[in-house]
């Protein structure tokens, strides 16, 4: 823009009445280039542009424009401006968090609660401290009993007889059985389990108690516990409507008193939530393993925000594995992930951390919308120069997809070594002497990465887009716009990995929600989380 608003502001009618002719006409093609770039940027989209389809105006979103180029800084701003700090459905989660503490001390349950992180948020909204609570009041149909008695004397090893037990402490887990074709529908079982203690000849009282620990050293405030209400395919459930559906927990909440008649509250969801993950947290070994053995590896990123610190939800798809990590934008995540291990193809967006790989590819998509852009520019060399781009561009994928059919006659780099070379000198030319910003800007990152580009040519069965990464984010940028991101350290790092862990297993073509109850299950018995399951048909 040639004129600022403070110029803007000081021009008035008046003036320009006034103006001599000369000083008018300069004046009139500032003001004429400066029409131009603000209708031009009026017409962006996500078709002619690099913005994501989510920054397309559904409605005036002020300061939505979070446009992938844009620097961390102008990102954050943008970002952190027009959104609410707190959607009312996290508020209605606070408040129903206190609840549930006041529950678990009615009830007498001690059940340790791991959402102290989260209700530890400094002014904690909804029901204040003092204020009083409600006692859980459901009573369900015991369907199952399980009797816990101790075998051997903690003391001096002796082995105890189940006739002297007594019962000690009782709580009841309510669980889902999986339906299938010939069962369909959700069956709920509750189960109650009784602990016992028994004396030994020696003195001795030793207890049989459910196993409980510390989820993860990442995360020392979630505990996992074989003493809860939630059995771990309920728990899984939950994942399904919070994660996979998108449900608030407010939502999750509604769904499971209206179809399963259970009086659940949004903080023991919560706290399922919270264990859930940090039960899966071991599962990332194997997940970064998968990504740095794969051949190839989509990669992309997008803003997410951790209550007010802007941060990037990255994803990582390689072979039969997508991985999610919430972190900085800056290389330390990608060189922490892929290490020296990886090997492979790196197929990103042009941002500069990806230049350091060496076998890198650009997604031609990107360009595509960019040339398209310049396509319907209101500058002349700008329209020229997109035209051409896109000419090459499009005469080339018809190569590439030809050449996948069956090998050329010669390879493609051969074939188009002529037009490439006379692409380059445009680009080196509009580098040089364009006045138009967006032209100059497409032509400096052609030549940049002009490697990573057009080496799909040399490498026709490597893909020509980022589409992949794109789609695995998709569904999370919606699930970013409902819940506006998160709330700590702890639900970032949840969030994380059990979408990691469910979009892994989808496209293994794996039950999520089988694994993860199995996962939950052995952990809160104090096992290591099972294997994730292979690709279907190759176990
Ligand atoms: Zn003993």
């Amino acid at each position: 823009m040639k004129l600022s608003d403070h110029d803007l502001l000081q021009l008035t009618e008046e003036e320009l009445l006034e103006l001599p002719e000369e000083v008018l006409r300069r004046l009139s093609i500032k003001l004429l280039y400066d029409l131009k770039e603000a209708r031009e940027r009026l017409r962006q989209t996500s078709r002619n542009s690099s913005r994501p389809p989510s920054s397309d105006p559904l409605w005036d979103k002020t300061g939505s424009n979070n446009e992938k180029e844009d620097t961390p800084q102008q990102a954050e701003k943008d970002e952190l401006s027009g959104v609410d700090d707190q959607a009312p459905d996290t508020k209605q989660a606070a408040k129903n968090e206190s609840e549930e503490k006041n529950q678990g001390e009615a009830n007498g349950l001690q059940q340790p609660t791991t959402q102290d992180d989260e209700a530890s948020v400094k002014r904690k909204a909804g029901k204040q401290p003092g204020a009083p609570g409600y006692g859980r009041e459901q009573k369900i149909a015991v369907t199952a009993e399980e009797h816990h008695y101790p075998t051997a004397c903690a003391r001096c090893d002796h082995e105890l007889q189940q006739h002297a037990a007594k019962a000690y402490t009782a709580f009841e887990t309510v669980d889902l059985e999986w339906a299938d074709s010939k069962n369909p529908g959700i069956h709920l079982t509750n189960t109650k389990h009784t602990y016992y203690e028994t004396d030994c000849g020696c003195g001795h009282c030793t207890q049989q108690a459910p196993h409980r620990q510390v989820a993860h050293h990442l995360t020392p405030n979630i505990f996992l516990s074989e003493w809860r209400l939630v059995g771990p395919g309920l728990a899984a459930l939950m994942v399904c409507l919070t994660y996979r559906m998108r449900l608030s927990r407010a939502r999750t909440q509604e769904f499971l008193s209206d179809w399963l008649g259970l009086e659940i509250s949004v903080g023991t969801i919560n706290a399922t939530l919270h264990e859930s993950g940090a039960a899966a947290l071991p599962v990332e070994d194997e997940l970064v393993e998968a990504v740095q053995n794969s051949g190839l590896l989509h990669v992309d990123e997008t803003s997410w925000k951790e209550l007010n610190t802007l941060l990037w939800l990255w994803v990582f798809c390689g072979q039969s594995v997508v991985v999610y990590w919430i972190a900085g934008r800056g290389s330390e995540l990608l060189s922490n992930v892929l290490g020296s291990a990886f090997q492979g193809w790196l197929m990103s967006d042009g941002w500069q951390v990806y230049r350091y790989y060496l076998k890198r590819l650009r997604c031609w998509a990107h360009l595509m919308r960019k040339a398209e852009g310049l396509k319907d520019s209101l500058d002349l060399t700008a329209r020229v120069f997109g035209e051409q781009t896109l000419l090459l561009l499009n005469t080339l994928i018809k190569a590439v997809y030809a050449a996948r059919e069956g090998p050329p006659d010669q390879a493609l780099t051969i074939t188009y070594q002529g037009a490439l070379s006379d692409y380059r000198r445009v680009c080196e030319a509009m580098s040089a002497h364009t006045t138009h910003t967006p032209s100059r800007a497409l032509a400096r990152e052609m030549l940049n990465d002009w490697e990573a580009i057009f080496q799909v040519l040399a490498h026709p069965h490597l893909p020509l887009t980022n589409n992949e990464a794109e789609q695995a984010l998709r569904h999370w940028v919606i699930l970013r716009s409902i819940c506006h991101g998160t709330r700590t350290e702890d639900g970032t790092r949840i969030l994380a990995i059990l979408i990691s862990v469910i979009e892994t297993c989808r496209v293994r073509q794996q039950s999520p929600w089988i694994y993860l109850a199995e996962v939950i299950r052995q952990r809160r018995a104090g096992f290591p989380a099972p294997r994730l399951p292979l690709v279907k048909g190759s176990e």
